[in-house]
């Protein structure tokens, strides 16, 4: 189980520096952290969680989340770590739902958690930060004085570790249930990819709430023994400041991240120690790869995936970052991967393979597929279908086997019967020196069934509509069925935490507008 993987770590190296809270300026050894995690299991124990129970968090990337992930195991309780941009609504939506025993939060997530916390009488809130509101108990105080003895607990592999909700860039969200073993196969294969070691001092800045921080790349490190530092959210000057301070040599970050890190002022900045970065969880256009490694050099990886997978399922390696810009890669050890014709009746059949770079729904088959999705087993069936996990992405495989995510079939735009693949026009207007981030729906159209709409943001306010359409037509960039007939330029980009665009709120936001 992980609980093993963790304490076998612990026994191999219990003076090396296990965990840095930059928050709280606070470092743990291995073996220290596994005094507290003790400690923290005993207590969730003695406010009667019990296994199978649920424990969720609210909570930013804090010491507190990397602690009670594994206190979890140590009881065989469910770890549910719940995203700290949500509104009371939506926190109270997920509650509902998982039903957890435990819900730990900090002042930043506390009106959130506080609005929830009104309709659940039964649960428990511990904060973790100084709270004077009657509804919430202090997490220091429910730990202190309990024993640091490792807690009894009967585990199996197969065991459900944790329940992670989607980032529900469609509908509702859902719980994906992971077992321990999936989790132990999916960060052993990516500390293999990225030849993770026990030299690595990894930071976490993407959210730990999200499967593919959480998997892809702080679970490894555990497993091989590295260093693990915790920046309690995002901020690029914060992140530049780090890396240098703590010497990092490893981490995670979705696209924007990187983006915006590269955009801060670099003059102080010393990435000497960096050895390696993953991104992902989201496009990258080609243009900002590029840019990643010519300014940076390092070994960079993207994954691509879902939480019901793990998340990662394929990997684009640092030698191809270039000469396959904007691919995703080939599938993962032991991963299979295939692009199947997209059917209006139904789901896809696994049997009806495309050829060679012929577009159609991503299905996907590996051994860090969720359990399914907690208390929705019409659900589960419905993305099951054959054995084969249905991504809803749609993509293609190249002649020499590489994997092209092109759009969520969803976001796909059919104008005049032609399909418009967003994430290709993206890709294009990324390359406009001048926008900085951008986003492509459709909109509904008398003529031709959908038109396509590029919402920008933009560098430079005389930035006009007039030009960027010059600049996608000329040179062939872009065929002009595809070109955006309405621009739109907007502050910022609607985007979930783990950087991914929320274009239902881009549709929405158009429907008012007329
Ligand atoms: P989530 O369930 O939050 O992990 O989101 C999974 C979705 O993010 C996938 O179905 C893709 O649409 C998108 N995604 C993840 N990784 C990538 C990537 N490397 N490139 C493009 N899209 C990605
Ligand atoms: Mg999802």
């Amino acid at each position: 189980t992980l609980r093993d993987i963790f304490e076998q770590t612990v026994a191999k190296f219990p003076s090396k520096e296990g965990l840095v809270d930059r928050r709280l300026g606070k470092r743990w050894t291995y073996q220290e952290w596994d005094e507290d995690v003790n400690k923290l299991a005993n207590a969730f124990k003695q406010s009667g969680v019990q296994k199978g129970d649920r424990v969720s968090t609210v909570l930013f990337n804090t010491a507190e989340l990397a602690t009670t992930l594994f206190a979890c195991m140590k009881i065989g309780a469910v770890f549910n770590p719940v995203n700290f941009r949500l509104t009371g609504k939506e926190v109270a939506f997920i509650l509902r739902d998982a039903s957890p025993k435990l819900v730990l939060f900090e002042n930043a997530t506390a009106s959130a958690v506080k609005m929830a916390a009104q309709s659940f009488r039964d649960m428990e809130f511990w904060s973790i930060d100084e709270c004077h509101e009657p509804f919430a108990k202090s997490y220091e105080e429910q730990v202190s004085g309990m024993s640091s003895k490792r807690p009894e607990c009967k585990l199996h592999e197969d065991d459900l570790y944790a329940i992670m909700y989607t980032s529900g860039t469609t509908g509702m969200p859902k719980g994906v249930m992971h077992s321990h073993r999936s989790m132990i196969d999916q960060s052993t294969i990516m500390s293999a990819v990225m030849r993770i070691t026990k030299n690595e001092r990894g930071l976490s800045v993407a959210p730990m709430f999200h499967c593919a921080e959480l998997h892809s790349a702080f679970l490894p490190r555990i497993l091989m023994g590295g260093s693990n530092i915790i920046m309690h959210h995002f901020d690029p000057k914060e992140l530049i400041k780090t890396i240098k301070e703590e010497k990092i040599s490893f981490f995670f970050a979705a696209p924007t991240m990187w983006y915006m890190m590269l955009r801060e002022d670099l003059s102080q900045a010393d990435f000497s120690s960096l050895r390696a970065g993953l991104y992902g969880g989201a496009p990258m256009a080609p243009v900002l790869v590029k840019e990643v490694n010519q300014m940076l050099n390092i070994d960079l990886y993207q994954a691509y995936g879902m939480t019901e997978m793990g998340p990662a399922i394929t990997v684009l390696y640092e030698d191809e970052q270039l000469i396959k810009s904007g691919s995703s890669g080939k599938p993962l050890i032991q991963h299979d991967v295939r692009i199947v014709k997209t059917r209006e009746d139904g789901p896809s059949d696994p049997e009806d393979i495309c050829g060679a770079g012929e577009l159609g729904e991503i299905i996907v088959r590996g051994p860090s597929t969720m359990l399914g999705y907690y208390k929705q087993p019409e659900a589960t069936t419905a993305v099951f279908y054959k054995g084969w996990y249905h991504s809803g992405d749609i993509g293609y495989v190249d002649s020499e086997g590489y994997l092209w995510v092109s759009d969520r079939v969803k976001d796909m735009i059919i104008s005049g019967g032609e399909n418009i693949y967003s994430r290709e026009v993206e890709d294009v207007l990324f390359e406009h020196p001048k926008v900085l981030d951008a986003a492509v729906v459709g909109e509904p159209d008398e003529m031709w069934g959908e038109r396509v709409v590029a919402f920008i943001v933009s560098k430079d306010e005389l930035l006009t509509a007039e030009e960027l359409d010059r600049f996608c037509t000329e040179q062939g960039r872009l065929a002009r069925y595809k070109r955006p007939r309405r621009y739109e330029f907007v502050d910022k980009l609607p985007r979930n935490a783990s950087g991914k665009l929320q274009k239902y709120l881009l549709r929405e936001k158009n429907k008012i507008n007329g």
